[in-house]
């Protein structure tokens, strides 16, 4: 399966899980140095990475081939890679809005577009995308732009379940609440206390909690299992 920002946080930690259950993985990541110490702890014999921009189509179609390549076929995707600026709204410019939208949301559009003609061949295909409880409410303190592009992202998610369920393809969301990963150490402190208040399980999400969700819904398990948007939130937001 390819996994989109798999060279850190979630996107590892899905990776991890991923090759656990018995899969190759193939990281698509711009941090060429997380790239390669992703590759060291998965396995090359497990993980592969091609350094590319999911925003990019030409760096999407050439990943993709590459992929198919070396493998002949790709049966999971998870578009996963992801920026989330945390500017109040009248901070938020035009490049930022375009920037934001580019990466969370058309990289998840171009990679469907460029995997979809191969799942449909195979008459088989897991689509896992990751939103964000943002994306359901807008978040506490992310960007407007962050938790438009998540919101987007789930209705992409629904419409392709839709159209590709009679080519045997399930696509599905999965929405986390804060986790523990490079890019929240990254927050102001009394922003993760202040979430972490707000959540009845008390205690913020480990990439390997949103990891066991996304390796159920690539499993044989969660075979009549689409369109479905999955809370990975500790309870923060019950819907
Ligand atoms: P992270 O910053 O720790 O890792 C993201 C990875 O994506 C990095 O390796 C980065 O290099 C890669 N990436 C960024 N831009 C890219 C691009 N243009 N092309 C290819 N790769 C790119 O982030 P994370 O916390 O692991 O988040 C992963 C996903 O989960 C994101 O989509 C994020 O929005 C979502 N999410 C995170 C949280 C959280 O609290 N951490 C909560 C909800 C949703």
């Amino acid at each position: 399966g390819i996994v989109t920002g798999g060279a850190k946080g979630i996107g590892l930690a899905i990776c991890k899980r991923f090759i656990e259950e018995g899969a190759k993985v193939v990281i698509v990541d711009i941090d060429q140095s997380a790239c390669a110490k992703a590759v060291e702890i998965l396995g090359s014999e497990n993980a592969m990475a091609i350094l590319a921009d999911v925003s990019s189509y030409n760096s999407v179609e050439e990943a993709v081939r590459r992929t198919i390549e070396c493998f002949g076929k790709i049966e999971i995707l998870v578009n996963n890679a992801g920026i989330c600026p945390l500017q109040p709204f009248e901070e938020i410019s035009e490049l930022d809005w375009d920037k934001v939208l580019n990466i969370n949301l058309k990289g998840a559009f171009l990679f469907c577009k460029a995997v979809l003609p191969y799942m449909k061949n195979q008459n088989y295909g897991r689509i896992i995308n990751i939103s964000s409880v943002a994306g359901k409410m807008g978040g506490l303190f992310v960007g407007a732009h962050y938790a438009a592009s998540k919101a987007g992202l789930i209705a992409l998610t629904m419409c392709i379940a839709r159209q590709y369920a009679r080519f045997g393809i399930t696509a599905n969301v999965i929405c986390p609440a804060t986790t523990l990963t490079p890019m929240t150490a990254e927050w102001p402190a009394k922003f993760l206390e202040e979430l972490q208040k707000q959540i009845p399980l008390g205690r913020l999400a480990y990439p390997e909690d949103v990891a066991a969700a996304a390796a159920f819904l690539a499993s044989d398990d969660a075979a009549f299992i689409t369109g479905e948007v999955l809370d990975v939130n500790g309870g923060f937001l019950m819907d």
